[in-house]
């Protein structure tokens, strides 16, 4: 037997191993698979065969330059065989339990005990184990993996290839796996191994030390500026999620979904412009410049500042910090409107000068369950969809009532929001608008965000924007209202100077302002 393995040996390649090892491996761990990540790309009964394999393309040029920018002469055996192993767990968890592996699949791996792994490991494993690493690691300690001269400037070109070939698929066939992406509410990302593992791995890091950091960094801010002058007013940002112009019949649409704001004749609606198709990106457009968050630049001069948010404004508001709503009025499930009764809070408390409170209204329309962003009182618009595969499971009439019911419910929000206020007899200017809009079916488009450098279609660019003061307001008068302009309007309200104001982009001005 030993004389057996012994004579059981291999030369080969540097390259010739990163890639055979690395495209094995990608096979082999989602072949098995194959049939689930088909039904995501399978739309109206078609498989779109060219969006699934440009999405295994792009995931495995993402390995193989993972895997060579980390294996030189040192260390290529033990990352190899570390892959094995990681991947012998990664696809039996997807196979035996349906498992997304995504960073808190990762922490909770991390801290998971003894016990518990044992109780999680069976038999069943035993196949796996024998395919995926012992016979992988075999071959691995039995092979010679020859370095040719200047290795790394060679495999460089390969990373150069691999990351052409990616960028170009992304944008190529971006419809297709953003689709796949959200009708798969990401699962496609956290399924495909050992992309997800590694892309997750990086996810925590990032969370437990990268954002820490900067988090800390960003509290410590300095911010240059001071307040002219001291009045006595409230601002009010509400940031909503997904809700496009095109649905509100504030802007012209047919069906009555906005019965409550539409009475309020005191309510003036703006065209107001989104620039960026995702949430993480689009909240920055609105609440930073200059890497200087506005909510840091209020709290640092004085205003008394707090953001209440469903979901989250991520690290917007880290000065002074985000409160989540809890405790909500319908039972196991929060909604935007549940923000209402802490924004009533803050104006109980409220005696003079400035004040600003930032609502993130972050269910809104949010797809593609869109019939979870409001409570069942809202479902007037029938019938709805119910699936989150909206294009496969959903008629567009049933899409569009589900979508205009999550409008009715922001129009009850708004409303509330702006009744608070009005009753609370204080000084106030108000703003709602959406951090980016929604296709939905529009030229074949489906949810929100584009390719990077690509504008967004109009239905995801034109976001309501409504604004009502309790003081005496002019408007500057434009064709339309940018995301980032609404920073230096407020910046103005609060009679705010500092380097990062620019007067040119402010575009209300109070009746009292020379
Ligand atoms: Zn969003």
């Amino acid at each position: 037997m030993k004389k057996i393995i012994n004579n059981f040996s291999f030369k080969i390649g540097y390259f010739s191993f990163s890639i055979g090892f690395t495209a094995w491996m990608f096979i082999a761990s989602n072949l098995i698979n194959l049939k689930k990540f088909s039904i995501w790309f399978n739309f109206k009964n078609q498989l779109d065969y060219l969006g699934l394999i440009a999405f295994f393309i792009l995931a495995y040029s993402l390995f193989l330059i993972f895997f060579l920018l980390i294996c030189h002469k040192k260390t290529i055996k033990f990352v190899a065989i570390l892959l094995s192993i990681l991947s012998t767990i990664t696809v039996y968890f997807i196979n035996k339990y349906d498992a997304s592996i995504d960073r808190t699949m990762i922490m909770n791996a991390l801290y998971t005990d003894k016990s518990e792994v044992k109780s999680l490991l069976s038999f069943q494993m035993l196949p796996f184990v024998i395919f995926y690493s012992l016979i992988p690691l075999l071959i691995i300690l039995r092979t010679t993996i020859i370095f040719p001269k200047k290795y790394f400037l060679k495999s460089l070109k390969i990373i150069f290839i691999a990351l052409a070939v990616s960028i170009s698929l992304g944008f190529l066939k971006y419809n297709s796996i953003h689709l796949a992406t959200n009708l798969s509410r990401k699962k496609i990302i956290y399924s495909i191994v050992p992309t997800n593992y590694i892309r997750s791995s990086f996810s925590v890091v990032n969370h437990t030390l990268i954002k820490p950091y900067f988090s800390n960094k960003a509290k410590n801010i300095i911010v240059e500026g001071s307040i002219s002058k001291v009045e006595d007013l409230i601002v009010v940002l509400a940031i909503g999620e997904t809700s496009r112009q095109k649905n509100f019949s504030l802007y012209g649409y047919d069906k009555n979904t906005n019965p409550l704001l539409s009475q309020d004749k005191k309510i003036i609606a703006l065209n107001g412009k989104a620039r960026i198709g995702s949430t993480l990106y689009a909240l920055p457009e609105i609440l930073v410049k200059n890497d200087i968050p506005l909510t840091a630049i209020t709290s640092k001069l004085g205003i008394e500042t707090s953001c209440f948010v469903n979901y989250s404004l991520y690290d917007n508001c880290a000065i002074p910090g985000e409160i989540k709503v809890e405790n909500c009025k319908h039972k196991n499930q929060c909604y935007d409107e549940d923000t209402i009764p802490h924004l009533q809070k803050s104006l109980d408390e409220y005696k003079q000068g400035f004040r600003f409170v930032v609502l993130h209204l972050g269910g809104g329309s949010h797809g593609p369950s869109y019939h979870e962003r409001y409570p069942p009182e809202f479902q007037k618009f029938t019938p709805i969809c119910r699936d989150a595969d909206v294009i496969n499971k959903c008629t567009p009439q049933e899409l569009y009532n589900t979508f205009d019911n999550t409008i009715l419910y922001v129009d009850y929000v708004v409303e509330n929001i702006i009744k608070t206020l009005d009753k609370s007899k204080k000084n106030y200017v108000f703003f709602y608008l959406s951090d980016h809009g929604e296709s939905l079916l529009e030229d074949g488009r489906i949810f929100h965000g584009m390719p990077p450098g690509i504008d967004l279609p109009e239905e995801q660019a034109k976001i309501p924007l409504l604004i009502k003061s309790s003081i005496p307001i002019s408007i500057k008068k434009q064709h339309e209202y940018t995301q980032p302009e609404i920073y230096d309007t407020i910046l103005n309200l609060f009679n705010i100077e500092t380097p990062v104001a620019d007067r040119q982009k402010n575009f209300i001005n109070k009746k009292t302002d020379k």
